[in-house]
């Protein structure tokens, strides 16, 4: 074994682990409850508990939890020991396959929406064991699905799960209908490439809008910022490497493959890509990532910023979701092949997603939805919230023939060819990227790049399979009884890109031109999550999830509001951060600049001259404290009429329309000042600070 696989997923009880230590018969049947979806018996539940339990210790772990992703968007677990005392007073190392597969935490201190009223306090957390086990800081994890003592689902797997099996059934019966009698079988996979900043964390320490929002609310452009275009790619600083170094050792140790590291647009930001995996696993992992990158930077003296966008006027940090779909026999759904205009398979899974994506924009937009992300959609650097879908100029040519019913005459895969003879010549992809398109047809994948860098990625991929099953089993449907598939198939093909081509678009997603365009196409335009969040509940999408088996209403409609009311905590705190600083740090800061220009101003008075600008500046301090107060005034006049206000729909208006204007009014202000004012009197570390000191 090399160096670098013998600690791969040693902190994992993988596959090799559990056909390691488990009993043959046992080993077979949990892995046909991993494959087949079959039921779990409490003989094979304690059996792997006890195999997982002697791992465990082994490895030096004395407790375990239950690990679940409950609403709040990032993940819980409550430690128990394995330790259990006996009668007799002596103690034994325990835990049991009930202890396994269920636990049993508080609910009521996690987020649930409207279904808090109806049911009581108890929760339930339940073994998912299609993803698995690790150990973590002295601790056996298991990850869990979480629910209510009603049977509400108040987690974020739950709905993964059930969207990826109602995918996999839509998806084999329309390919069964083809003729595909050995598709038994379809998973959806995700590679979750996410991106970062580093901080040195004394510099963060000064700052309280970092270290209570992770964001900047004041903050002057620093005089260099990303327009030499000289950090994407670059070579990577030795504080940074290092970090990244250990960053890879802990994630390979928890079998994740970090796979690509490089250095991102804006100053100090990062990107880390694994290799991707099955959805569910890869939406653990990508939760654990992220946490394992705030540790790892800790150690470094730097500290990992996932916010979105933690400052203004340099690029925000997302979470491209790389997302396609294979057979149990080994074909990947979105690979067009060297002949796509005759792969008639890929054609139609082609039109389910530009139909899904179509009808469901809004609610893709939804899951990217959240005070902080809206920050970044629609600025310079990402994609507007308007969804389209890019496919490249080839695609689109074979879906007009297709619908128009002329007949194809595309290039087959051009070469590329450098004119140096050293280098070598090579295939061209069939698409070129388009890096402005929130979803992109990038080869044999889409790539959603909506979602940003601190959110789960289970709600939008929980979207994109529930949407294309949905769409695949009225595809199934019409192909039902058909005697010329093929030609039906096509059918289909023809009518789904005539009816949804308006989501297409190839072009800049970032020009004014394309805004204009896509209004006249009436497609959404959510610009804030205030305006995405409440069509959540909108009739389609009731009628869609309820069909498809994902949530009840009622699940719906909570989970309405708790990002309602999400989006106005996050908004609430970062006004009140900002009163806070304002008044205890920039109005004394400024006062103190005003005072000692005085001081200056009747020194020099009092040998007889008077200095025009020293006045001017002693003005201008004056007139900037005042307005800095007066908006400070403002914004907790607005911050105590939200506090009033019940209904978190109302409230998350008030917030869009009135708190974040009067936020950006004062930071305007600051912002100002900062420029005038002389660095010993500025109360906390400046943009250029924070950005180019790692
Ligand atoms: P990029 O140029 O966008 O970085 P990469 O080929 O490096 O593209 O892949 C980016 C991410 O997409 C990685 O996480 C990778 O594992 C993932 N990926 C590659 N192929 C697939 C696929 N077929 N399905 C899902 N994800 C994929
Ligand atoms: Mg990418």
């Amino acid at each position: 074994m090399g160096k670098l696989t013998e600690n791969f997923g040693t902190l994992v009880f993988n596959d090799s682990a559990m056909h390691d230590r488990l009993p043959k018969d046992i080993y077979k049947s949990l892995k046909q409850t991993i494959s087949e979806g079959k039921d779990l018996d409490i003989t094979l539940a304690n059996a792997v508990a006890n195999a997982m339990k002697v791992w465990a210790i082994e490895k030096g772990a004395t407790h375990y939890t239950h690990w679940f992703q409950p609403l709040t968007g990032i993940t819980a677990e409550k430690h128990d020991s394995f330790l259990s005392p006996q009668k007799d007073g002596s103690i034994i190392e325990e835990f049991s396959g009930k202890r396994l597969i269920k636990g049993e935490p508080d609910a009521s201190s996690f987020p649930s929406g409207g279904l808090r009223a109806t049911f009581e306090a108890r929760g339930y957390t339940a073994w998912d064991p299609t993803s698995y086990a690790f150990i973590k800081d002295k601790t056996l994890c298991i990850p869990t699905a979480f629910c209510s003592y009603g049977g509400e689902m108040l987690d974020k797997k739950t709905p993964l799960l059930r969207s990826l099996e109602a995918l996999s059934a839509q998806a084999t019966r329309v390919l069964r209908l083809l003729g595909q009698e050995d598709v038994t079988r379809v998973t959806a996979s995700v590679g979750a490439e996410q991106e970062y900043f580093l901080v040195d964390r004394d510099t963060w320490a000064k700052r309280e809008d970092l270290r209570l929002c992770g964001r900047t609310l004041f903050g002057a452009p620093a005089p260099k910022g990303q327009e030499l275009e000289d950090h994407y790619f670059g070579v990577i600083k030795p504080r940074v490497k290092a970090y990244m170094e250990e960053l890879n050792d802990e994630l390979w140790k928890l079998g994740i493959y970090a796979n690509t590291e490089h250095n991102e647009v804006a100053p100090s930001q990062h990107e880390l890509a694994p290799v991707f995996t099955l959805t569910n696993n890869a939406a653990d992992q990508n939760q654990l990532t992220m946490e394992i990158m705030k540790k790892v930077a800790e150690r470094h003296g730097l500290v990992c910023l996932l916010h979105e966008k933690p400052f203004k006027g340099v690029n925000g940090s997302g979470k491209h979701n790389n997302w396609s779909i294979e057979t149990n026999t080994g074909v990947n759904l979105f690979k067009p092949g060297d002949d796509p205009y005759n792969n008639t398979v890929f054609l139609l899974f082609l039109a389910a997603v530009i139909t899904a994506v179509d009808d469901y924009q809004d609610l893709l937009r939804i899951t990217v939805a959240s005070a902080s992300n809206d920050h970044r959609l629609g600025g310079d650097e990402a994609p507007p919230a308007i969804v389209s879908v890019y496919l490249g100029d080839e695609l689109t040519g074979i879906l007009e023939c297709v619908e128009t019913g002329k007949k194809y005459t595309g290039a087959k895969k051009a070469h590329m060819q450098t004119g140096v003879h050293v280098l070598p010549d090579f295939k061209k992809d069939t698409t070129d990227r388009n890096r402005t398109s929130p979803f992109a047809f990038t080869g044999n994948k889409f790539e959603f790049r909506m979602p940003g860098s601190a959110q789960s990625i289970s709600d939008a991929n929980m979207v994109l399979n529930t949407a294309l099953a949905e769409v695949l089993s009225g595809f199934a449907d019409r192909l039902e009884g058909k005697k010329e598939v093929v030609a039906a198939a096509r059918r289909i093909v023809r009518d789904a890109y005539r009816d949804h081509k308006r989501i297409i678009f190839n072009g800049n997603n970032y020009s004014p031109e394309w805004v204009a365009e896509a209004e006249k196409r009436g497609l959404y335009n959510l610009k804030t999550s205030a305006d995405a969040i409440p069509l959540l509940v909108q009739e389609k999408n009731m009628a869609l999830f309820s069909k498809i088996g994902i949530f009840s209403e009622a699940e719906l409609r909570s989970r309405c509001e708790i990002m309602q009311e999400n989006y106005n905590k996050v908004i609430s705190i970062e006004a009140l951060t900002m009163i806070d600083m304002a008044n205890k740090l920039l109005i004394p800061a400024l006062n103190r600049h005003a005072s000692a220009i005085c001081a200056q101003l009747s020194s020099i008075a009092s040998c007889g001259y008077s200095p025009v600008a020293l006045k001017k500046a002693a003005a201008k301090a004056v007139e900037l404290g005042d307005s800095l107060y007066r908006a400070t005034e403002a914004l907790s006049e607005k911050h105590s009429a939200l506090k009033k206000m019940s209904d978190p729909e109302q409230a998350s208006f008030f917030c869009r329309d009135e708190l974040l204007p009067a936020m950006e009014c004062l930071r305007g202000i600051a912002d100002e000042a900062e420029k005038v004012t002389p660095r010993e009197l500025w109360p906390f570390p400046t943009y250029s600070e924070l950005l180019f000191n790692v």
